[in-house]
């Protein structure tokens, strides 16, 4: 095993980079800049209460401490710089993003929506139409379990194929599951084409804040909610 410091830290600012450039580009679409504005708007509102605040500074740090702690200690262990064919890649991104999606759909349905951390979990689920803010207004104990479960998915499949990961394509896994994860809080109500996608990704997650008692469980895609019978049809929403 080798500690890949320059792995690591090309890793790091990949993501940045891709997460930056990627924001500027989306948002240059006046439809998307329109829904962006309107979230603000309500996250600014919810943002003014104390407590509210409070607890989306305490995911933060949870989020940041976790990271942190993860992108030093293990990181470094599992990626490399050396390059594979392009499908190696591919692979490897779906492979992390489907191992990760299927212990998240695990641990969200028997634990968080079961006995030992539904009071942890019903924090999240005040928020009964999300807006951007409320994929932050998590209880910091469930950030810390959510993120952990995604970063191990990266020295698991690692030790599945044999070798360490190429540094660039685990920042483009990880920047699809922050991306993702967002966007699912996201009010859009955008119905028609070429939208249609979008819309329907942030539909299916509110479907599952209608109430504690919903399906849609998996954070990435539904392919865990529709194999075990928890698929919920998407819910269109009155703006916030
Ligand atoms: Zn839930
Ligand atoms: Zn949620």
């Amino acid at each position: 095993m080798v500690y890949d410091w320059k792995a690591a830290l090309a890793f790091f600012v990949t993501l940045v980079v891709l997460t930056v450039v990627g924001r500027r580009l989306v948002f240059l679409v006046p439809a998307y800049q329109r829904m962006r504005e309107e979230n603000y708007e309500v996250d600014r509102r919810k943002l003014s209460r104390g407590r509210f605040k409070k607890a989306v500074k305490a995911s933060n740090n949870a989020g940041l401490y976790t990271n942190l702690a993860f992108y030093v200690t293990v990181l470094p262990f599992c990626i490399s710089l050396e390059t594979r064919p392009l499908w190696q890649y591919v692979v490897n991104i779906l492979a992390v993003l489907m191992v990760f999606d299927f212990f998240y759909y695990l641990t969200h349905r028997f634990l968080f929506h079961g006995k030992l951390l539904r009071k942890v979990h019903s924090l999240h689920h005040q928020a009964l139409q999300p807006t951007h803010i409320d994929a932050l207004y998590v209880h910091p104990l469930e950030t810390a379990i959510g993120l952990v479960l995604f970063l191990f998915s990266i020295p698991l499949v690692a030790a599945i194929s044999g070798a360490p990961l190429n540094a660039f394509s685990m920042a483009v896994a990880t920047l699809i599951f922050t991306q993702l994860n967002t966007l699912n809080h996201t009010y859009v109500n955008l119905p028609y084409f070429p939208f249609k996608t979008v819309d329907w990704i942030t539909s299916i997650h509110a479907a599952h804040h209608v109430d504690m008692n919903r399906g849609n469980f998996a954070t990435l895609t539904m392919v865990y909610d529709w194999l075990f019978g928890t698929l919920e049809k998407p819910v269109s929403r009155p703006a916030p």
